[in-house]
């Protein structure tokens, strides 16, 4: 199914694990970054001239931030977000010292230094915070880069409106503010009011901080408009092919196929029971196959419940396991598939969003889910 794809494949090795190779997994991970390229790309377009960072956090949505953000680079992008210190350690690593990298969580109490021995720009989130990184600059003896977030109306992350009002003239003059940002709650909604309350409080609130370039959109925020964009854009899920515009047709490509192994085929009988609680009861005979994936690789026992081989559904039979699934491949000619042959779970059959839709959930959970245990295949870098 993938042999195009798979002649420019490469492995890479994930950080602290050894890799699996393609003959011992139960399933194949296939990340197009030529995808991810084109996808910086038209957003960039989108963007007109200005400019657009790569969100990378969660090792790139589970996809590997280091390859992620290489390809990126090689689109010209040079600033990054993760949200957690160690993710910006690693990622500095993997990227060398050119990249400006952003921690968007802040650092905890106390791990300053080994943000400032990374070169790593915290993403500044209370007056504490502030103070703490003035006096790590100190240490340091220079000015250290800092980008500002302010809470225009998310109630999650930033400095509240009433904190930013408290603020003495010279509560900046320790350190280097680099960017002035906010995150909207809304942005995927474009008629929510919401946004526009929340653009013009940023507005506000970025009135009585040092000046400096400003973010606010994150991949929906981009397809909200020119009043949204300031000077750089944060986008994340639409770099992966999430769909930034729900209810309408994605603008971006899809980045991610997942194959699973068939690891048996058998015959059931009418009336047999299926898998765990016998949650199902064969109404007559029907051909199942056995797949190498389950909960435990990140396929939420909701997610959706039907596999693919060249366009033919096959739905799942009784429950997901920890590390399995049964098909009924009942619609292809008898002995079509065997041991080894791999169905699809993710790919041009079923997106990403459209498995997450089946779970209740957001593609960024899907593909943040996706476990360790796959063969990954990195193409079109
Ligand atoms: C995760 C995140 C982003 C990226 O959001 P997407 O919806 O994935 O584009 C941008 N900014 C902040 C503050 C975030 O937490």
């Amino acid at each position: 199914m993938s042999s195009a794809l798979g002649k420019s494949s490469r492995s890479e090795p994930e950080t602290g694990s050894q890799p699996i190779s393609e003959a011992a997994a139960g399933a194949i991970l296939t990340i197009d970054l030529g995808a991810v390229r084109e996808n910086y790309r038209r957003l960039k377009a989108k963007l007109g001239g200005v400019r657009c960072a790569g969100v990378v956090k969660a090792d790139g949505y589970g996809l590997g931030a280091a390859q992620v953000a290489a390809a990126l680079v090689a689109e010209g992008c040079d600033i990054f977000f993760v949200a957690h210190l160690a993710e910006g350690v690693a990622l500095r690593d993997a990227i060398g010292s050119r990249p400006e990298i952003h921690v968007l969580n802040g650092l905890p109490p106390g791990s300053e230094l080994e943000a400032v021995a990374a070169d790593l720009v915290p993403v500044i989130n209370s007056a504490g915070q502030l103070k703490a990184w003035s006096e790590a600059g100190q240490t340091a003896g220079r000015k250290l880069k800092a980008a500002i977030q302010v809470d225009s109306g998310m109630s999650r992350l930033g400095m509240a409106p009433s904190e930013v009002e408290a603020l003495a003239g010279d509560a900046f003059a320790g350190v280097d503010v680099a960017l002035v940002m906010s995150h909207l709650a809304r942005a995927d909604e474009p008629g929510n009011p919401a946004n526009a309350a929340q653009l013009s409080e940023f507005e506000r609130l970025r009135a009585m901080l040092p000046k400096a370039p400003a973010s606010l959109d994150n991949s929906s925020g981009i397809f909200l408009g020119l009043p949204y964009r300031f000077d750089l854009a944060r986008p994340g899920a639409a770099l992966y092919g999430i769909n930034p515009t729900p209810g309408e047709a994605n603008p971006m490509l899809p980045v991610v196929r997942l194959e699973a192994k068939i690891i048996q085929t058998r015959s059931i009988d009418k009336g047999a029971g299926v898998g765990y609680g016998h949650a199902f009861l064969a109404s007559g005979p029907l051909r199942a196959a056995t797949i190498s994936l389950g909960y435990a690789d990140g396929w939420h026992r909701r997610a959706a419940s039907a596999a693919w081989f060249d366009g033919v559904r096959l739905p799942f039979v009784g429950r997901v396991s920890m590390d399995s699934i049964i098909l009924d491949i009942s619609a292809l000619p008898a002995g079509r598939l065997r041991e080894g042959d791999l169905v699809e779970l993710l790919g041009p059959s079923q997106s990403v969003d459209d498995a997450a839709g089946h779970a209740g959930t957001i593609g960024y959970e899907i593909l943040t889910s996706l476990g360790p245990r796959f063969h990954r295949r990195y193409v079109g870098g």
